[in-house]
């Protein structure tokens, strides 16, 4: 009996005790225990908070992928107009149908190419016609620093609704049709394609652009042209 409610006066005291040890200790293993607790749920907090935010980066350059379609003329935008407009239609000033800037070959009869595309195309397609629609001065110049394509022929645009006949032989082959700047080649690529051939190819930018590529870019920049 003496020895239990002593006990029990000793546990009393010790609870009633601010400055017992052991009930220090425990302060201070609980103040350690939260301090943990909240430095971790701080943590957890940040990462997802971060996590959250760069959902939202994200979502926001995914957003800011151009919705909006651009159209310009590429026979009048590759000289002196560039306008670019928000709706398919035709040029106000030569006729020609509008191109998507982000898709160049949309609602088109004919297919726009690439130099890196006409590159690869000169190589694996060992028939394929090139018809250069530049003026015959232009295609014989010695001194122009553009030269041709090899093998090329040359039909300037003036005359092929006179002499379209001509190529009439190749009507099932693969035809790049191309001139300086991609004025003229992309009128008479249409014409080409509205006469019935599938397979009309026009080289974006002309020779011109060709030229203007990085070499490492266009292994066969050079190997394809013919300077005089
Ligand atoms: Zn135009």
């Amino acid at each position: 009996m003496f020895s239990n409610s002593n006990k029990a006066t000793i546990s009393n005291h010790h609870l009633g005790d601010p400055y017992n040890p052991t009930i220090m200790n425990k302060s201070v293993n609980l103040k350690r225990l939260l301090l943990i607790t909240g430095v971790i749920m701080a943590l957890f907090l940040l990462v997802k908070e971060s996590g959250t935010a760069q959902t939202v980066v994200k979502q926001n350059s995914e957003q800011a992928v151009p919705q909006i379609k651009e159209y310009k003329c590429t026979p009048c935008g590759c000289s002196e107009d560039d306008t670019i407009v928000h709706e398919p239609g035709k040029c106000k000033k030569c006729g020609m149908a509008l191109i998507n800037i982000h898709d160049p070959n949309e609602g088109l009869n004919y297919t726009n190419l690439t130099a890196q595309e006409v590159c690869k195309l000169i190589e694996t397609n060992p028939e394929l016609i090139l018809l250069d629609v530049r003026s015959t001065a232009e295609f014989n110049s010695k001194t122009s620093p553009l030269g041709r394509f090899k093998k090329a022929i040359n039909i300037p645009i003036m005359e092929i609704n006179n002499r379209i006949a001509e190529l009439e032989i190749y009507k099932d082959k693969e035809i790049l049709v191309y001139c300086s700047i991609s004025a003229r080649s992309p009128r008479v690529s249409k014409i080409l394609a509205d006469s019935g051939y599938k397979k009309i190819r026009n080289l974006m930018g002309g020779l011109n652009n060709w030229h203007q590529q990085s070499s490492s870019e266009l292994p066969c920049q050079a190997s394809a042209i013919q300077k005089f």
